[in-house]
């Protein structure tokens, strides 16, 4: 299948999954959203109340933020892809569980790989379990790590850096150093500059 395609399946499969527990007391499931050709990805933890409303990620004070911290770096919602580790809402904003994210896992990693995106961004604890199952946040925040080929950022979650003065410091230091860090995941160019095609830019900048 092309990677639009894909894209859009999963989505088709996440609105009437039932795969877990979270389906019984969801609204809308949220798939997450963003160009197939995204070269950056931000993935958070689940759908908050507005979220699940809309089935629309990042809709409510949370999504906000994130769109202010974008803003800062020049970019967009639009320009990127924004998804979540799980697709329902968890009742009340609890933890997801790990039999939950278990689960869902499939639609995140079928996501990425119909994306292919140079650079993922996780946001808060949840995601960045996915890629760092036994890292610390507070250790490893705003440092570009080498995955399967593509950089992996964590970061905070902006739904806790909003109200945390010195997380929101933090994760403002974090989305700064972005652009420079995309700019490092671009393919190198050739040693031989006869040879070379020019060298790749990422499209975001
Ligand atoms: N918080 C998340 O982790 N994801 C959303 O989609 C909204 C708020
Ligand atoms: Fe399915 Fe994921 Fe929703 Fe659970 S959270 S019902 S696995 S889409």
């Amino acid at each position: 299948m092309n990677p639009d395609d894909e894209l859009r399946a999963v989505a088709t499969e996440v609105r009437t999954c039932q795969a877990c527990k979270l389906h019984q007391s969801r609204k809308n499931a949220v798939p997450g959203e963003g160009p197939v050709t995204s070269e950056l990805m931000f993935i958070g933890e689940g759908p908050g109340f507005h979220e699940n409303e809309q089935g629309r990620p990042f809709v409510g004070a949370a999504g906000k933020y994130l769109e202010e911290l974008l803003a800062g770096i020049g970019l967009r919602r639009e320009q990127v892809f924004i998804g979540n580790v799980v697709k329902c809402r968890p009742p009340g904003n609890r933890d997801p569980l790990p039999e939950e994210i278990q689960a869902c896992a499939a639609y995140l990693e079928r996501q990425i790989q119909a994306i292919q995106p140079r650079v993922i961004v996780t946001l808060g604890r949840f995601s960045m379990a996915r890629f760092f199952p036994t890292s610390r946040i507070s250790d490893i925040h705003g440092q570009a790590r080498m995955l399967n080929g593509r950089l992996v950022v964590a970061m905070y979650h902006p739904a806790a850096a909003l109200h945390q003065p010195s997380l929101r410091r933090e994760i403002e230091a974090d989305f700064a150093q972005l652009p420079a860090l995309i700019q490092r995941a671009a393919p190198a160019a050739p040693a031989d500059p006869e040879a070379a095609e020019p060298p790749q830019q990422l499209n975001l900048f």
